[in-house]
């Protein structure tokens, strides 16, 4: 039977976990939080990089290592990577499609946080849904700027920003009042896909509003990708059921002789 790690941190890794057996490992950084009603196991925090994870690929015997994390986390699925190549471990990624753009949309890539703020700086107030990457500059806001940073946990604002802790799904109709409510006039947010997060967009384009949008990182090669959980769960069952009979055809090759 094959051992499965799965690295998460995502819904559609969760989603995955759930259909785990008890000896596959799921695998979170420890930034959120620890769900407690999975089949398999759950191990929480960093390998120590990519050396590491392949001592633990090598010392758990996992046979395949699935990398389900945000498209943004790129050090862990570079990682991933070379780990399994240096313990001989397959890699499977799940790739989440990006939001495409539609007839009303002003979206505005930009490569990094310098680049980001000069797209912001015609704007007054813009919502950051990045994460907690904005925290860290909320002393050096431009005086003509009042943000709004939503982030998944509180976190104390100032005189020009209002930090709101809030976990996805948003709906369009919380959305629309968020809008109202802070006067917004841009939109940052990271080019992430799925419907969870996607409500803010519609907004965007109803109101014509721009969204400054942060460019994923390049796409790491690993040896299957899949663009939904469903397929790499079908394609789980079938390396599993392989696996078996293969297991049960050498068994009884060994009883006949
Ligand atoms: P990152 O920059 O790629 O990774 C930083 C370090 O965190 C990794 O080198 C690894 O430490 C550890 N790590 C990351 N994911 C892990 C996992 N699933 N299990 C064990 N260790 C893990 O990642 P990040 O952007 O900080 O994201 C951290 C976690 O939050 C990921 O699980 C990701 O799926 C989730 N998340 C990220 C975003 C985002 O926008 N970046 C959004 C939603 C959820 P070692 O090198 O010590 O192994």
């Amino acid at each position: 039977m094959k051992r499965v790690l799965l690295l998460g941190g995502t819904g559609d890794a969760l989603k995955i976990a759930r259909h785990l057996g008890r000896n596959d490992v799921y695998s979170l950084a420890g930034l959120g939080r620890v769900p407690d009603d999975l089949p398999c196991r759950v191990r929480v925090g960093g390998f120590g990089g990519p050396e590491g994870l392949a001592r633990y690929l090598e010392g758990e015997g996992i046979d395949l290592l699935i990398d389900a994390t945000h498209p943004y986390a790129a050090r862990m699925s570079a990682n991933a990577v070379v780990a399994g190549r240096q313990a001989g471990v397959t890699v499977w990624s799940l790739r989440r499609e990006p939001w495409q753009a539609r007839a009303g949309d002003d979206w505005r890539f930009v490569p990094d946080w310098p680049a980001m703020c000069e797209a912001l700086a015609a704007f007054s107030r813009p919502l950051f849904t990045l994460g907690r990457a904005p925290l860290s500059h909320l002393d050096a806001i431009p005086a003509h700027q009042r943000w709004v940073v939503r982030c998944l946990d509180e976190h104390p604002g100032n005189a020009q920003a209002t930090v709101i802790g809030a976990r996805g799904p948003f709906t369009l109709e919380s959305e629309r009042a968020l809008f109202t409510r802070h006067d917004i006039d841009v939109v940052v947010s990271k080019h992430s896909g799925g419907a969870a997060t996607e409500a803010k967009l519609d907004v965007a384009r109803e109101r014509g509003l721009p969204v400054v949008m942060l460019a994923r990182p390049a796409a790491i090669e690993t040896d299957r990708t899949f663009g939904c959980g469903a397929t790499l769960l079908a394609a789980l069952d079938t390396l599993r059921d392989t696996a078996s009979a293969h297991h049960i055809q050498t068994a009884s090759r060994r009883n006949e002789a």
